[in-house]
Parts: C-alpha cells; structure tokens; sequence
C-alpha cells in the first residue's frame, strides 16, 4: 500500500490549466505557461499551491513554479551546464568537487519542479547513483579515506522510499571513516507529510552525524505543517540549516530574506546559504545582479544577528568551495 506521501507525491499539480484554475488566475498566464512546461514540466503539491495567494500572478510562491514564457527566450551567457557538474563526476551518480565531501545522486526526481533550477537541464535520468544498486558509488566512497561526508542529493533523495534509503543508509555507515550524512531535500518543505515515521525511523537510527540542509525561499513557505515535519527531523537527531536561492521577484529584498531568517530560526534551523542563482538557460528573469546581491547581504548583516545571515554565495566551477561574493 502507497503512503500517504507517495499518494499527495502522485497527486502533484501538473497540468497548468488546473494551477490557473486553483488559484483562480488570469487565463492569458496559460498559453505561455504550456509552452514553457514542454522544456521542463509543471509539477507542483497541492500542500504548496495551498500556501499561495488567490488572484495575485506575483506571489513568490507560485513564481518559484509557474512556467513562463520569458523562459523560451534565449539569454547570453545562461546556458545548459552553468556549474560544470559533468568534469566532477566520480563514479555513476557521484560527484566529488569539495575536499572531504562527496555529493550523491540518489534520484533525479523532485516533488516540485522550481523553473530557476539547473536539474531543468541536467542528465540525470542516466546519472543516479543507484546505478548497480549503489556499488560503483560505495566503492568509490571506501577507495578515498579522505572522505567523511556524503551528502544524499539529487533531485530530491527523499523521492525514493524509506526502504531503499534505509538500506543505502545502513551501507554507508558500514564505513569505517564516515562521520556524516548529510541529506539536502525540499521535500519537507513542499511535501511535509513525507516526514513520516518510517523515514524518521531510518534517520533516527543512524549512527551518523546527521545533517538535514532544506530549500526555503520565503518565509510564506513554512506553515504549521512544515513547521512540525522540521521538529520531528529534529527530534531524530539532525542539525537543520537551510539554504536558499536568490531570485528575482520572490526574495530580492532585506526585509523578505530578514523575514526568512527569523521565521526558520523559530522552526530551529539555521540559515546556511544564499546562492545567486545558476546561470542556466531559461532561468534569467530570476536573475539579481551582483551590486544588488551585495547591497542586499549589507542590509541583512546590519539588521540581524550573525547567526541568522546567510553566507552570499556562488558556485564557480573549478573552486575548492562555493565562493563568497565579496561585500565592501
Ligand atoms: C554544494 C556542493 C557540496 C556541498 O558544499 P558545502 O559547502 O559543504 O555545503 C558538495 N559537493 C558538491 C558537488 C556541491 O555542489
Ligand atoms: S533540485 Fe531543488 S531546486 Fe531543483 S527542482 Fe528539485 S527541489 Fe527544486
């Protein structure tokens, strides 16, 4: 029998008719919305679309996830492969860029389909680590001591069941010189009714350091419900930060990402990082240039404690780490 999060996983809204129609939008947003959903599917929880505002096209929610048509306009300089992923590749599904971190593909699936992301161009239906049920990518992992993080990516890691995650799980902390799982996921977010207790038996029982970095844009995006599944992570042991996506028309102020900030540390996570965005094709309406960025991360700074500000960050292919935009 499904659980129930496979069945609210299933029950994703795809079609953007029926997006339109739920939040009883303006039917001239549909034509451009199905062209743009040819590329890259519409694909969006119902738990989330819950979370958006009625009759208002802008709401940074629905941004994060309607198709539209400045997405088919070619831009310079945002291509297909905009963090260089592919010279990384280690093993099927691995990606090792980072001193002592390996990043895993576990599945290239994700409960929400977020238009500005680099998955909308990414192979990876050909590249998940579960290639040869995992070996080649734990083989990889044993052959370099140096390694005492793996990090569970995707797509979204949650999107496979809690059986085979708690098997991928039990053979990582078979070995010997692994401190630290580390789980980057939306899914408690978009899909909280993921957080259930099969998946936190499994984490629970880990004898890992346990780290659960989540995707939060805006602070809109957390709700009761969402709120409860980061508790129960929590309360299984994992260190929650966060990261977020700088975007154009659903962050790029101080006083949202402000905003942000102090509701994720009421729901006990701590802001990790502030990405500029991936230079991908389709994504350049989201786009906030450098001075604005800077002035931005200014702002935050001198409005909240350290502990609550994001690091500024970009991905750089060819650097030991993600790089910190540089402030005055
Ligand atoms: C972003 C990323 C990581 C994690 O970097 P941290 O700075 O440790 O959060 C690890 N591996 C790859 C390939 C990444 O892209
Ligand atoms: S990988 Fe993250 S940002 Fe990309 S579509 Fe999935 S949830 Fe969204």
């Amino acid at each position: 029998m499904a659980s129930q999060w496979q069945t609210d996983l299933a029950d994703a809204v795809s079609d953007p008719t029926e997006l339109l129609r739920l939040l009883e939008l303006d039917t001239s947003l549909l034509e451009p919305a199905r062209a743009a959903s040819r590329e890259f599917p519409l694909r969006v929880p119902r738990s989330f679309v819950a979370r958006m505002r009625k009759r208002d096209p802008s709401d940074p929610l629905l941004r994060q996830v309607l198709p539209l048509g400045a997405e088919l306009e070619p831009q310079p300089g945002f291509t297909h492969d905009a963090v260089g992923d592919m010279v990384n590749r280690a093993a099927p599904g691995v990606l090792h860029k980072y001193h002592g971190r390996v990043l895993l593909i576990a599945t290239g699936i994700c409960a929400v389909n977020c238009r500005y992301c680099f998955r909308r161009h990414f192979p990876y239906a050909q590249e998940s680590a579960r290639t040869d049920n995992w070996e080649p990518a734990l083989q990889y992992i044993r052959s370099d001591a140096s390694i005492s993080e793996v990090i569970l990516s995707g797509g979204d890691p949650l999107s496979l069941g809690d059986r085979i995650l708690a098997e991928l799980v039990a053979r990582l902390q078979e070995i010997q010189q692994l401190r630290t799982l580390r789980i980057h996921t939306r899914q408690p977010i978009v899909l909280p009714s993921r957080v259930d207790p099969e998946l936190l038996s499994w984490l629970r029982n880990c004898r890992l350091r346990k780290v659960v970095v989540v995707h939060v844009n805006h602070a809109r995006e957390l709700n009761a419900e969402v709120t409860t599944a980061l508790a129960k992570l929590h309360a299984a042991g994992a260190t929650l930060f966060n990261q977020s996506v700088l975007l154009r028309g659903v962050n790029d102020s101080a006083t949202v990402l402000a905003e942000l900030s102090q509701q994720l540390f009421m729901a006990g996570v701590i802001p990790y990082y502030l990405h500029m965005l991936d230079r991908v094709s389709g994504a350049a309406h989201f786009d906030v240039p450098d001075s604005q960025a800077l002035d931005i991360a200014r702002a935050l700074r001198a409005r909240l404690p350290g502990y609550l500000v994001p690091r500024l960050v970009r991905e750089v292919p060819g650097a030991p780490a993600k790089m910190p935009l540089t402030a005055l």
